[in-house]
């Protein structure tokens, strides 16, 4: 059938390495621009080759002309997250236009997805039509975006070797860490960590360390990740960086070794919470506080549905010191709100 796998992963290939050419076209200013924006974003060009970085030229077509040079309608760009549909009337147009292009791959290093940044000197010309910062491919037969995460094809064996993998927001958080000499790094794309990310995950580490932007997004991310850490069985850590910096901000601040010093000492998912649940509260005397803190963390774990008893008791140990409280009354509190 016309949009099987194997046609869909022809039809990104051939984008893909397109994009990646045009980068180095020499007849077009847009590409100048493009390299210079990528130059200046410090990226160098083993990585940029290593990432197989694009870029997609300002056009409404490229994608689907090609794919139909190659014999591959608009209907298979579309299937593959290359072409979107017209908002009125019927047919399509590309998904990706003057942007910098970041291919996603499968662990069998074929592309299933890609997204694009804009390149603010190209988006200019398009006043306020020229979309969000970021588009991310769609999901598709080839990529589901709780699933797959970005850089994983090159991550995997140091992630095994080390036991551990980094996961981050951003591409561009991927290949500065990369850059900088930290291998074990992977991203999850405008959407939050999920079980399906963290069972693929498990196959290579025993430690998912989660690194989160210090930005506003950022920090309601760490939230989310407490009921995460309760369900999944693995040592879950978060780290949100100070300032509102994302890892490539805080690598090109401070160098690889003070960021991997922090990610060493990043705590788990609940010693996260605990520390902003009680950030600026005095936990013997705010009695109102100190409630609202422990409704809120009793509310998470009685909700997981697979948590195994064990975890549970550690987990009510855990706050029963933090609140300096019996665990009989914490205990009692689980039970009722189950
Ligand atoms: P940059 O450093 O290039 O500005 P970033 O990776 O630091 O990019 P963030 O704003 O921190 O960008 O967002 C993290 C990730 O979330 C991005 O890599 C992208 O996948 C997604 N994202 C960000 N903004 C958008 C957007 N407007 N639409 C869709 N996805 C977005
Ligand atoms: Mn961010
Ligand atoms: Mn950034
Ligand atoms: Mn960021």
């Amino acid at each position: 059938s016309p949009d099987d796998k194997a046609t869909l992963l022809a039809a990104t290939k051939l984008v893909a390495d397109a994009y990646f050419q045009q980068l180095d076209n020499p007849k077009t200013d847009d590409a100048k621009i493009a390299r210079d924006y990528l130059e200046q974003r410090g990226v160098d060009e083993e990585n940029r080759k290593r990432f197989q970085i694009g870029f997609a030229p300002d056009s409404w077509s490229f994608a689907i002309d090609l794919l139909d040079k190659n014999k591959l309608n608009a209907k298979i760009a579309h299937a593959a997250g290359v072409a979107f549909q017209k908002r009125s009337g019927d047919g399509y147009v590309d998904a990706f236009r003057g942007r910098l292009m970041f291919p996603i791959h499968d662990l069998q290093n074929r592309v299933i997805s890609m997204g694009g940044r804009v390149i603010p000197k190209i988006a200019e010309r398009h006043g306020d039509h020229a979309g969000g910062k970021y588009i991310n491919g769609p999901e598709t037969k080839l990529f589901r975006k709780s699933f797959n995460l970005y850089g994983l094809q090159l991550a995997r064996e140091p992630i095994r070797k080390g036991g551990e993998a980094l996961v981050m927001e951003g591409y561009t958080d991927v290949v500065a860490a990369r850059q900088a000499g930290i291998e074990p790094v992977v991203a999850v794309l405008g959407t939050a960590l999920t079980e399906p990310h963290i069972k693929v995950l498990n196959r290579f580490a025993q430690r998912v360390v989660l690194v989160l932007d210090g930005d506003a997004a950022g920090q309601r991310r760490a939230d989310e990740v407490l009921e995460l850490f309760v369900k999944a069985d693995v040592d879950l850590r978060v780290l949100t960086l100070p300032d509102g910096s994302d890892p490539a901000d805080f690598i090109a601040d401070h160098g690889r070794e003070k960021f991997e010093t922090i990610v060493s000492g990043a705590p788990d998912a609940l010693d996260h919470k605990l520390s902003r649940l009680t950030e600026g509260i005095d936990v013997t005397r705010d009695t109102h506080a100190v409630m609202k803190a422990i409704e809120t963390m009793v509310g998470v774990i009685s909700k997981a549905p697979r948590i195994n008893g064990l975890k549970v008791d550690q987990l009510m140990m855990r706050m029963a010191r933090t609140f300096e409280l019996p665990i009989e009354r914490l205990n009692e509190t689980l039970e009722r709100t189950r």
